[in-house]
């Protein structure tokens, strides 16, 4: 909810542009002016702590991103039916992170696209029709990926062509998640069997960020794999919530997981915030794609991409972030973990690197998510000057993915702030 408001002209002519498309955060929005590593500086010059940080991951405005951005943008920007050195040097440095089988990339600019072309290139190779989702999953902002993204269409039906499963919650699934999320696939086959779609792909983000992340334990996905895959499907790994080292034990969200996608999708901090994405694929699925369809993005994948992608490889590299990512995410969960003794509104800490979820309940009941406390948690945060966003089917639980760069004093900086904030919340 925002405030429309005198006193504040920008929000009144952003609110007259957008119109009711106009998607801010805030009761009262903020005007922001600059960033630098995991902070972000008001136009009042109040600074604030993104710990919703998942495109400038490496941190804001990193000089090395900055300046490989700038560098190539001065000296050759085109579009992509040339040759040019940085973008395969940028593609085989990708490449190497992801498993052997994969053999081609294609890069466009959203994660939308990206989604998009996947579930073509899987519609093409099963001839099916139909695909499975997570029930309050997103994937994108195009007419085939909204249809497919629960979370987007709000309280309209899925098409007869999508199936939605529960996110794998404990909560959901009691008698263990791997056993309860593969018999729930099973279904989800069933049905769009039954209504003679057959399955073309599952597509699920493996940390379920909008589903409110659900990590564990490792390895609960493979059950649910192997289903689809045996009733003909694929596998389409989202990886652009949990790809790119933020999960703080591998580069990708699956490989906690040990499955091995057909295709895997990644963009928002794959340029730190230049727009890319991109599309990994056997290279079987994507000669059958291009026999029939083909596929040609002007700006996707063009030098100036493949220069800030490249920064963004080198950086998790040399600066090693994925061990970073490990160690403060743990340290957090750990502090989240001692405010849960004095806190009974917190009812869980979820999570893996810096990809983590606390669900905020009504008298410590888990039964009884408030979505309410989350949002005045939120709001209580922002007042101290830190930016969080929620998640779940219920909007009450907490999304931490501050950048990668995090360090063990901004990591307390949070965990203090958010206990002043829930001692000062109903
Ligand atoms: N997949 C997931 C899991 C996402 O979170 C998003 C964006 N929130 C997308 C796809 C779409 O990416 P984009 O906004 O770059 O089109």
């Amino acid at each position: 909810s925002r405030k429309s408001g005198p006193g504040n002209p920008l929000l009144e002519r952003r609110l007259q542009n957008f119109g009711a498309a106009s998607v801010l955060f805030y009761r009262s929005p903020i005007e922001m002016v600059r960033a630098r590593g995991a902070w972000m500086v008001a136009e009042n010059g109040k600074q604030y702590l993104d710990f919703y940080n998942n495109v400038p991951s490496v941190g804001h405005c990193h000089p090395r991103v900055v300046d490989a951005i700038s560098d190539q943008v001065a000296t050759l920007n085109i579009h992509t039916r040339y040759l040019t050195r940085v973008v395969d040097d940028y593609l085989d440095a990708l490449k190497a992170t992801l498993p052997g089988h994969l053999d081609n990339l294609l890069l466009s600019c959203t994660g939308s696209e990206a989604n998009d072309l996947a579930l073509r290139i899987a519609s093409t190779w099963t001839g099916n029709r139909g695909f499975i989702v997570t029930e309050t999953a997103y994937h994108g902002n195009t007419l085939a990926t909204t249809d497919i993204s629960p979370a987007a269409l709000k309280k309209n039906p899925l098409p007869d062509h999508v199936v939605a499963i529960p996110p794998p919650s404990p909560l959901v699934f009691e008698d263990g998640v791997a056993q309860g999320f593969a018999a729930a696939m099973a279904k989800a086959v069933a049905t769009l069997d039954r209504r003679g779609y057959g399955v073309a792909a599952l597509i699920c983000d493996s940390i379920f960020s909008s589903d409110g992340v659900f990590s564990d334990p490792a390895g609960f996905l493979a059950d649910a794999v192997d289903v689809v895959r045996q009733a003909g499907g694929l596998y389409i790994a989202d990886e652009v919530q949990p790809g790119f080292a933020r999960t703080g034990e591998c580069m990708w969200g699956f490989q906690r997981h040990a499955v091995r996608p057909d295709l895997v999708t990644m963009g928002k901090p794959m340029g730190n915030g230049f727009p890319m994405a991109g599309v990994a694929a056997r290279a079987a699925h994507m000669n059958r794609f291009c026999e029939d369809v083909g596929y040609f993005n002007t700006f996707g994948g063009n030098p100036v991409a493949a220069a800030a992608g490249q920064a963004v490889l080198d950086i998790i590299r040399e600066e090693r972030l994925m061990e970073n990512a490990l160690n403060v995410g743990g340290q957090i969960v750990a502090g989240l973990n001692t405010l849960r003794a004095s806190h009974p509104v917190i009812t869980a800490v979820r999570g893996c690197g810096l990809f983590i979820g606390t669900d905020l309940c009504a008298d410590g009941d888990p039964r009884r998510p408030d979505q309410s406390i989350t949002t005045d948690v939120i709001n209580g945060l922002k007042e101290r000057g830190v930016l969080i966003g929620a998640a779940g089917k219920y909007g009450n639980t907490l999304k931490l993915r501050p950048p990668l760069c995090l360090t063990a004093g901004e990591a307390n900086i949070f965990l203090n702030a958010l206990e002043d904030t829930l001692g000062q919340t109903r």
